[in-house]
């Protein structure tokens, strides 16, 4: 594989630290790599740091998490200028917005007999935003439930007694913030939010590139959305969504893209520049 341009670090909520990817790519004798960590920027000036003078290529890349209707959808940022005030700004109150939420989940958990501590779930959490996995490890190892998918089900969800909605930030709002940042707007895995009527007003908005190969996407979705491609003239990128071994995610490496599509990329960005 030439490419893998979707990767989460510890600046999120992968395991593996910027520079341990680094050194994983290149073991994997990968030639560019983007970290796309969510609503966050602060792993890509270690990553470039530690693949100086090697021939490993890092693209800095984000993945902001917003909500359409009833379902979640993520948008890629890539060659993104994350020296920009303005999108520090933004991501700044999308990460706050999750401590908010977290503490105020934790509140309501509270009146449901489960004292579980904010301090705790922060812990677990470590440099990654609080999110709602961190309070379900904090519920199990407090020994309220007995798995992850318990606290989910029975209290996290959507619907369910613990639940907060998020702050919503939809999809047209990210795919400004990521122009504004001079990135290029990208559409992550479509296969899971199955909401293609979407990407035409996307497309309108300044998307340019849906995430055609993805661990998640069959044969016929690839098909599928290489076809939206073409007709939309967006470029084909992919990557496998790496959160470090053991995650549930392929090994770095293992889908991804060719270098022609990294070239298409690249020639995008060289006309935003
Ligand atoms: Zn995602
Ligand atoms: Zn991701």
């Amino acid at each position: 594989m030439y490419a893998d341009l979707h990767i989460h670090s510890t600046a999120s909520d992968g395991t593996l630290m910027p520079e341990e990817i680094v050194e994983l790519a290149l073991k994997k004798n990968l030639s560019v790599i983007s970290l796309t960590d969510h609503d966050t920027t602060d792993g890509i000036a270690r990553a470039l740091n530690s693949a100086r003078g090697t021939n490993l290529e890092v693209i800095p890349g984000v993945e902001i998490n917003t909500d359409w209707e009833d379902t979640e959808v993520h948008i890629l940022g890539y060659y993104i200028d994350y020296h920009s005030q303005q999108l520090q700004q933004v991501l700044h109150e999308m990460r706050h917005a999750r401590d908010l939420r977290a503490a105020k989940m934790i509140e309501k958990l509270k009146e449901l007999g489960i004292s579980i501590d904010y301090e705790h779930v922060k812990k677990i959490a470590g440099r990654a935003p609080v999110g709602r996995p961190h309070i379900a490890r904090a519920m199990v190892e407090c020994g309220y439930v007995s798995s992850i998918k318990d606290a989910f089900e029975a209290y996290l969800e959507r619907g369910k007694p613990g639940y907060v909605p998020r702050t919503k930030m939809d999809p047209f709002t990210a795919i400004s913030v990521i122009e504004k940042a001079n990135g290029i707007p990208v559409l992550a895995h479509p296969g899971l939010m199955e909401r293609d009527s979407l990407i035409p007003a996307l497309v309108k908005k300044g998307l340019l590139g849906i995430e055609v190969f993805y661990p998640l996407h069959d044969q016929e979705m690839i098909e599928k959305y290489k076809w939206y491609c073409r007709k939309y003239a967006q470029v084909m990128t992919g990557g496998t969504d790496h959160h470090g071994p053991g995650t549930g995610y392929p090994m770095l490496g293992e889908v991804g893209v060719d270098q022609k599509s990294v070239e298409n990329l690249k020639f995008i960005y060289s006309l935003l520049a």
